[in-house]
């Protein structure tokens, strides 16, 4: 049995990034970036106003009430190109361009408009309601970077800055196969000792919001020679294979069994972690292994913890490791004797403003239905108990 961080050493150590492709910005979301996106203009372009009304001198208008003459107008898209001189104002629109020789803006609510004449009822000040070209970004400034994942708080910056096209990493191929002889697919009624195939589903899920490019594979028995062709068959067109199931010390526990016979090199079959003590990390032919437990929490958090973490660094993202953070543990957590654990929480703010997991009320590691509700992992050290009102450190399974 190996540590957590020993585990991910090894998964870093194995991992090499696919290699790198040209995709339209519009297919670019859930994408890692292969290129840093560089602003290729000051932003804003111009000086730009931030209000309705008009652009003047400001020290026309120290003394205001203040009458100025109305010489033209700035609209979005369509500026007052000439040049604004003392006694002057131009009429100007939130986002149009404030005119050479003006240097601040007064809003309209502060002002009355008469026959060519505006009157301005209060001062302002130089700078006032202007937002100075390049004050947001300086061309030539790096506004994301390469290994960042493409969503949809970012996608305006290559937008914004003209990539139509960008260069990402190569999508994981992942090959998903759940396995055991009592697992049905979802469309069937389970008879007697049956069990409807969730988990394929669940990484199918967790495959895409990691960037990989998912398969799901027909669910194969508990059965050597079928787990032998099955496995084979799907690591052919994959980068990595996900099965579920058939890990543990069992007699029809043959998943690891079925992979040596096939050759793979097992890098680690056992993790100090709960849940998922049991999985195994290895590689067949060209492809990356991993035999995940078949209870469906198990799964999870193991792909979580580690899956996620091959499939992010096989596309070069800069930390793929779920975000870490703390907060204050809602009601006691116990962990086991020789293996740490990754507890599911709930999380939400309490009336001083602070972050509380709060542990999810579960059966153990095959309750995906208490699950569902988690928002983030409590890490417990092993041997250790954390009690209401610890802080703790937490995993959040929301996002990168
Ligand atoms: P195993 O890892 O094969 O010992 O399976 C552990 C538990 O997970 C058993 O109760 C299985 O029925 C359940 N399980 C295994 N595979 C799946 C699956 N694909 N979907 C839902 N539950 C599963
Ligand atoms: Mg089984």
């Amino acid at each position: 049995m190996i540590q957590i961080s020993k585990a991910i050493r090894i998964i870093d150590r194995e991992t090499t990034i696919l290699g790198t492709e040209r995709i339209d910005i519009a297919d670019a979301t859930g994408r890692v970036l292969a290129e840093n996106i560089v602003a290729d203009t000051d932003l804003p372009p111009f000086d730009r106003s931030q209000m309705d009304g008009y652009a003047v001198k400001a020290d026309d208008t120290k003394n205001a009430p203040v009458k100025l003459q109305i010489v033209g107008e700035s609209a979005a898209g369509r500026g007052w190109h000439k040049t604004l001189i003392s006694g002057e104002a131009v009429r100007i629109m939130t986002g149009a361009p404030v005119p050479k020789g003006a240097d601040a803006v007064q809003k309209i609510e502060l002002s009355s408009e008469v026959d060519g004449f505006v009157t301005l009822t209060e001062p302002t000040s130089k700078g006032r309601f202007i937002i100075a070209k390049g004050d947001e970004v300086r061309k030539g400034r790096v506004v994301l970077k390469q290994g960042s994942m493409i969503d949809p708080g970012n996608i305006s910056l290559p937008a914004a800055f003209g990539y139509a096209k960008l260069k990402v990493s190569k999508r994981p191929r992942v090959a998903i196969v759940s396995t055991g002889s009592e697992i049905v697919e979802i469309n069937k009624k389970p008879k007697q000792d049956q069990i409807r195939n969730s988990n394929s589903l669940m990484l199918t899920a967790l495959c895409r919001r990691a960037g990989a490019d998912p398969t799901v594979f027909p669910i194969v028995g508990d059965d050597i020679s079928d787990l032998r062709s099955q496995i084979s068959n799907a690591v052919k067109s994959s980068d990595i294979l996900i099965t579920t199931g058939g890990v543990s010390v069992g007699k029809y526990d043959l998943t690891k069994l079925a992979l040596e016979q096939l050759g793979a090199e097992i890098f680690f079959g056992k993790v100090a972690l709960k849940p998922g003590k049991p999985t195994v990390f290895g590689k067949l032919k060209k492809a990356f292994v991993f035999g995940l437990p078949g209870n469906p929490v198990s799964a999870a958090v193991t792909f979580h913890l580690f899956v996620r973490r091959l499939i992010g660094r096989m596309q070069g993202i800069a930390n793929p490791f779920l975000k870490d953070g703390t907060a204050v543990v809602g009601a006691r957590m116990k962990g086991t004797r020789e293996r740490s654990s990754y507890l599911p929480a709930s999380l939400s703010t309490d009336a001083d403003g602070r972050l509380v997991a709060t542990p999810i009320r579960w059966f153990g590691s095959s309750d995906f239905v208490g699950f569902a509700a988690t928002d983030a992992l409590v890490f417990v050290p092993a041997g250790e108990a954390v009690e209401a009102g610890e802080t703790v450190k937490i995993s959040f399974l929301l996002r990168y």
